[in-house]
């Protein structure tokens, strides 16, 4: 009797055990995935961006996908002003010292001498009489003030072109800005737009300068004229404007030499090539001075020398990843008066983004 009792209770808890492994093992979770009907355990923490609100059967084209990432790509990019906006911020009051501290932060982001004093008398007088009494009420005031300034007079930033004829649109600037990447990365938009794109190779004194066009013409599947090293860029401008005509083109797409043996020399090329253009079929619709942010306040002075020679219709600032600190839009649009239409924030095609001032002011003062 006692032998069969024990049987009976042996049995009962291995039946126990067996029913409460089994009960863990549908528990454990299968690699790559949680077992349906189970709640998860806790989530720790997820960093991941908040989403993005759209209708079910939207669809978001390339310019409105970019228009959601390009400000956060800016913001990552521009961190080192970024820092010194933020630590301006955090002083508990705005006395001289704050004003001492603000100026020094636009000096070193590369605003310039001329366009700091303009913002600092701007930014007093808002102080004054928005009863402003903390450096992060003037940071924010700050933010109006580099908005309105980059928003002053009504200058489109977009890339003109008209339907019905080869637009051309013209790239100088010297040898290292980022032309001939600018170009391509100008296309490769132009093309997915549906755009019949040609490019120019009017670089004709570096060889390795139209290898390169050709490469990214290839690339994005976009037409090349080229003529030989040495030979004369204007006729390779005719060419390309001839070919353009003959077979339908919507844009061309021109590389300027960034060197000539005088800087006289390079500016009288540049308004030959100007002439040219204007006497075939296509309408030259941009001249835009490619400029490379890391320089600084020497790329001021570019601006200024290709300025009272070319007539620049926008800018292209480069590089602003990297060591630039952003601070010199500022200085081009409020000392030039020349708009800056595309700003180039990594090597990449996506790294070319329309330049936005309230993007780029916030942007820039962490807000
Ligand atoms: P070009 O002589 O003016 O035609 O200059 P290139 O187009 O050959 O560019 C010179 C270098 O700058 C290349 O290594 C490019 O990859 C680089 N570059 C161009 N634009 C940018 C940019 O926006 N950001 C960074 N980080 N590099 C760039």
């Amino acid at each position: 009797m006692l032998v069969v009792a024990l049987i009976f209770v042996l049995a009962i808890v291995l039946v126990t055990i067996g029913v409460g492994l089994s009960r863990r093992a549908q528990r454990s979770p299968r690699p790559g995935g949680e077992v349906p009907g189970t709640t998860p355990p806790p989530a720790t923490v997820i960093l991941a961006p908040p989403p993005i609100e759209i209708e079910d059967d939207a669809v978001l084209d390339a310019d409105e996908i970019e228009a959601i990432v390009a400000p956060a790509r800016l913001r990552d990019r521009l961190g080192k002003s970024r820092a010194a906006f933020a630590r301006l911020r955090s002083r508990p009051r705005i006395d001289d010292e704050t004003w001492d501290e603000l100026e020094d932060t636009l000096l070193l982001a590369d605003v310039g001498v001329p366009t700091t004093a303009r913002i600092l008398d701007a930014l007093r007088e808002r102080v004054r009489t928005e009863r402003l009494g903390d450096a992060d009420a003037l940071v924010e005031a700050l933010h109006g003030v580099l908005t309105a300034l980059l928003s002053d007079g009504d200058t489109s930033r977009a890339l003109v072109s008209e339907a019905g004829e080869p637009n051309v649109w013209m790239f100088v600037g010297v040898n290292g800005v980022g032309k001939t990447t600018t170009i391509a990365k100008v296309a490769q938009r132009e093309a997915e737009a549906g755009r019949r794109v040609l490019l120019a190779a009017a670089d004709t004194f570096r060889a390795a300068a139209a290898e390169q066009l050709a490469h990214w013409a290839d690339v994005v599947g976009a037409r090349v004229v080229r003529g030989q090293e040495g030979a004369d860029p204007g006729s390779v401008v005719f060419d390309a404007m001839t070919a353009a005509a003959s077979r339908e083109t919507d844009l061309v797409l021109v590389d300027t030499a960034g060197r000539l043996h005088t800087k006289v020399n390079l500016m009288a090329e540049l308004e030959k090539l100007r002439r040219i253009v204007e006497r075939t079929p296509g309408a030259l619709k941009e001249v835009l001075l490619v400029l490379d942010a890391t320089t600084g306040q020497n790329g001021l002075t570019q601006a200024r020398e290709f300025a009272t020679s070319v007539d620049i219709t926008g800018v292209v600032l480069t590089k602003l990843d990297g060591t630039a600190k952003g601070g010199i839009v500022l200085a081009i649009e409020a000392e030039l008066g020349i708009p800056v239409k595309l700003i180039g924030v990594g090597e990449s095609a996506a790294d070319l983004v329309p330049f936005d001032p309230e993007a780029f002011a916030g942007a820039l003062l962490d807000r």
